[in-house]
């Protein structure tokens, strides 16, 4: 299993590519200002959308970086401690995991909202055959 805690797009390209490969869940979360995000990329399951699914690898996202645009650091322990509590939940098989739904937290109205992220047929990543 892998938590990405980056903070850079080559990076997290890089971490989803190598979870794809080797069929490892990926826990990916990210803060930036006062929004944050959680996913789950369970890719033991060839059903699964990966995060390239959700941002293509050439997609046009602007990069934005916490160093250069700022976060509200409460947001960042909110959201490691999800990523912890999903890793500790894939990895003990209790309740069920965030794979296969986005959590989007906005800090400024405490707002949750989940959106469902399915996998992309064409996805440069995930949806090549493994060799
Ligand atoms: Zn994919």
């Amino acid at each position: 299993m892998v938590l990405d805690c980056t903070d850079n797009f080559a990076t997290r390209h890089l971490l989803n590519r190598a979870c794809a490969r080797l069929r490892r869940p990926l826990v990916s979360g990210a803060a930036i200002r006062f929004d944050a995000q959680v996913m789950v990329f369970d890719l033991r399951d060839p059903e699964s959308a990966c995060y390239a699914c959700l941002f293509p690898e050439n997609g046009e996202v602007e990069e934005v970086q916490c160093s250069v645009m700022g976060v509200f650091a409460p947001m960042t322990g909110v959201i490691g401690a999800m990523q912890a509590m999903e890793a500790l939940k894939l990895l003990t098989g209790i309740g069920e995991s965030l794979n296969g739904r986005l959590l989007l937290l906005d800090a400024k109205s405490a707002d949750w909202r989940s959106v469902r992220v399915k996998k992309d047929a064409a996805c440069a990543v995930c949806a090549q055959p493994s060799r």
